[in-house]
C-alpha cells in the first residue's frame, strides 16, 4: 500500500474540491452574522497562511488562538497546522495566572485574538515572554488596543497570497493543536494532538455507527473551539463538507434555539448545561426542532431526567458522548443498538444515560486491584484507554508519569460495565469540580481557605446542580475560638478567584472525616452533604 500521510490538509483539498459552494455560516458579534462558501473560505485559510508565513511561521511554530467559534477561527484551524505548525488554542475561561502559564510555556509566538476578548489579553501582556505579534479577529476597520505592534487580521489576509501552496511533505505524526486541561492543583497540563490523531478521530466522527457526520448535516459546535477542538467538529465539517454554522461569541441559549430554527441544524453538540437551558426555553415555547437528528451531550454526566425529556417530549435524541482533553476527545458514544429496541422503557433510560460504547479505534478496560471489572453493573474501576487519538503524554510535563502507564491512559474516571458492556462513570478520582463543563480546583481554593487566620481545616467538595452539573461547597472547621461568617469567608476567596469558582456555599464542622493516615474522606463528606443540596 501507499504510504501516504493522514494530514488535515486533504481535508482542506476536499472541500476545496467538492464543497466550494457549501456555507460557513459564522455570527461574530451581536450585530454581525457571515456567510460564506467553503470555497471562500479555502482562499482566506491560504491567504491566513501565507500572511502567517511571512511573519515567520514555519514548522513547529507556536501559533496561540483566543477566540470563539467563527470562521476566522476556522481558518487557524487548517492554516497552522497545514503549514506544518502548531495551534494552540487558548482555553478563554482560565484565570489570568493560568492563561500567563499556558501562553509561556507553549511558547506561543503569534496570538489571534477575538476583539471582544482584546482587554483579557491587553492586561496580561507584559508577562507574556514569547509572542512577538499579536492579530485582532475583527469586523472593525479601526483598531484600538494598548497590545503593541497589534495588527488587523483582515488586513494581513488582503496583502496576502490566496493561491499559497502548503508543504506537500507534512508527516503525519507533526503535532497540529494543542490545549490545556485544568489540573488537580497547580498549572493546566498541554496536550498535543497529532495530525494523525484528528485525521483518524474525525474519520470516526463520520462513521455511521458514531456521529454520522455527513454532507447533508447542518453542524453546529456548540462546545468552544477553544475546549478539546470543538470535539472534532470542525475538522469533521469541513472533510465531509457538511454546513457549518458557528455561534460566536457570548451566545445564549435562546440563541442557539434560535440558530437551529433558523438554519435548520441537523447535529448540535454541548455540555448537560447547555440542554438544560434550551429544555427551558422549549418548555415555554413553540419552537421549531424538527431538523435535528440528534444533540450530542458531554463533558460532565447528563441528567436521566433530562434526556427524558429530549427524548420522549421533544422526541429529539439525545445522545452522550464522552472524552477528555487528553483522547481528542470522543473515546465513546451512549447511540441506541439495535437489541434496546427490546428494552423496557426503564432499561433504555438507563442504557441511554451510560457513557455507551467505545467509539471504533479506541479500546477500553476498566481495571482494579482484581483485574479487568465484570460486566454486572457493579463492580467499580478505573477507566482506562487507548488508542490512536489518545495522548501518551503531557506537552513538558513531569506530571505526564500520573496517568500514562504501561500504554493505557488512567482517565481518573470511576466507571462499571454494564450487562451490555457499557460503560457507566460513577465517581472521579480527580479532585476536581466541574461547573457547566469547566473545571474548578477543589485543592486550590482548599489552599486558600486554609491560609485564613479562623480556618484550621477546609474540604471542598462538588454538590449536584440543576444547572451547573456540580457546584463547589466549602466546608470549614474553624480554630478554637475562632470566630467568622460564611460572607466574610466567601468576599475572603472572592479577592483570589474567578467569581465562578467562589463555592455556592460554606459550612462549618466540627471536623473533616478522615482516612486512616489522616486523608480528607470526601466521598463520606460528599454523601453526607449531597442530600442536604438535592438538586
Ligand atoms: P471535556 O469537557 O471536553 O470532555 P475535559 O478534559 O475538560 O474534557 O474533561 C474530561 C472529563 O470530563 C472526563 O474525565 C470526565 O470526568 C468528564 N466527562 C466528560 N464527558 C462526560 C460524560 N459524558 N459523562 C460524564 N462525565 C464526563
Amino acid at each position: 500500500m501507499m504510504d501516504t500521510q493522514l494530514v488535515l490538509t486533504s481535508f482542506l483539498k476536499r472541500a476545496e474540491t467538492y464543497f466550494a459552494h457549501k456555507k460557513i455560516i459564522s455570527r461574530t458579534s451581536d450585530t454581525v452574522t457571515h456567510e460564506l462558501t467553503y470555497g471562500e473560505w479555502a482562499k482566506r485559510t491560504r491567504r491566513l497562511a501565507s500572511a502567517l508565513t511571512k511573519l515567520g511561521m514555519t514548522k513547529g511554530t507556536k501559533i496561540g488562538s483566543f477566540a470563539w467559534n467563527q470562521h476566522r477561527h476556522l481558518e487557524a484551524y487548517f492554516a497552522v497546522p497545514c503549514t506544518g505548525a502548531i495551534l494552540h488554542m487558548v482555553n478563554i475561561r482560565l484565570s489570568e495566572e493560568h492563561l500567563i502559564y499556558i501562553i509561556n510555556h507553549a511558547q506561543d509566538e503569534v496570538l489571534l485574538i477575538d476583539v471582544d476578548l482584546l482587554p483579557i489579553i491587553e492586561g496580561i501582556q507584559d508577562q507574556l515572554t514569547t509572542v512577538k505579534h499579536y492579530i485582532v479577529m475583527t469586523d472593525d476597520e479601526t483598531l484600538e488596543t494598548t497590545l503593541p505592534n497589534a495588527m488587523s487580521y483582515e488586513q494581513l489576509l488582503a496583502e496576502a497570497d490566496e493561491s499559497f501552496e502548503f508543504p506537500e511533505d507534512l508527516d503525519e505524526n507533526l503535532p497540529a493543536g494543542m490545549c490545556y486541561t485544568s489540573a488537580t492543583t497547580g498549572n493546566p497540563k498541554g496536550v498535543v494532538y497529532t495530525h494523525r490523531g484528528l485525521y483518524l478521530h474525525s474519520l470516526m466522527q463520520a462513521a455511521t455507527d458514531s456521529m454520522g457526520i455527513c454532507e447533508r448535516d447542518t453542524v453546529l459546535p456548540i462546545v468552544p473551539m477553544f475546549h478539546v477542538n470543538a470535539w472534532g467538529l470542525p475538522f469533521t465539517s469541513v472533510n465531509v463538507g457538511a454546513t457549518l454554522v458557528l455561534p460566536g461569541p457570548q451566545f445564549t441559549t435562546g440563541l442557539i434555539v434560535d440558530l437551529i430554527e433558523q438554519h435548520r441544524v441537523t447535529v448540535t453538540a454541548g455540555v448537560p448545561t447547555i440542554w438544560l437551558g434550551v429544555q427551558q426555553i422549549l418548555e415555554k415555547e413553540t419552537r421549531d426542532m424538527s431538523s435535528l437528528r440528534t444533540i450530542f451531550a458531554g463533558g460532565s454526566a447528563s441528567p436521566k431526567g433530562l434526556i427524558r425529556t429530549f427524548e420522549k417530549k421533544f422526541n429529539i435524541p439525545y445522545t452522550i458522548a464522552y472524552g477528555m482533553t487528553e483522547t481528542t476527545p470522543i473515546v465513546s458514544l451512549g447511540t441506541k443498538q439495535s437489541w434496546m429496541d427490546d428494552y423496557s422503557e426503564e432499561e433504555l433510560a438507563d442504557a441511554l444515560s451510560t457513557q455507551g460504547m467505545t467509539v471504533m479505534g479506541v479500546e477500553s478496560s476498566i481495571v482494579n486491584e482484581d483485574g479487568e471489572v465484570p460486566w454486572d453493573g457493579e463492580t467499580m474501576g478505573e477507566l482506562r484507554l487507548r488508542g490512536p487519538w489518545i495522548s501518551h503524554e503531557y506537552y513538558n510535563d513531569e506530571r505526564t508519569l500520573d496517568v500514562y502507564r504501561d500504554g493505557w491512559l488512567y482517565t481518573g474516571d470511576i466507571a462499571v460495565r454494564t450487562k451490555d458492556g457499557l460503560i457507566k462513570i460513577t465517581d472521579r478520582t480527580k479532585d476536581l469540580i466541574k461547573s457547566g463543563g469547566e473545571w474548578i480546583s477543589s485543592v486550590d481554593i482548599e489552599n486558600a481557605l486554609m491560609s485564613h487566620e479562623a480556618i484550621f481545616e477546609a474540604a471542598v467538595i462538588a454538590i449536584p446542580h440543576v444547572r451547573w452539573q456540580e457546584r463547589p461547597l466549602a466546608c470549614v472547621v474553624l480554630h478554637e475560638g475562632a470566630e467568622v461568617t460564611k460572607e466574610e469567608i466567601l468576599e475572603y476567596l472572592s479577592t483570589q478567584f474567578a467569581k465562578w469558582w467562589i463555592p455556592d456555599d460554606v459550612v462549618f464542622l466540627k471536623e473533616i472525616p478522615k482516612t486512616s493516615v489522616g486523608k480528607f474522606l470526601k466521598a463520606k463528606l460528599r454523601e453526607e452533604l449531597n442530600t442536604l443540596y438535592p438538586m
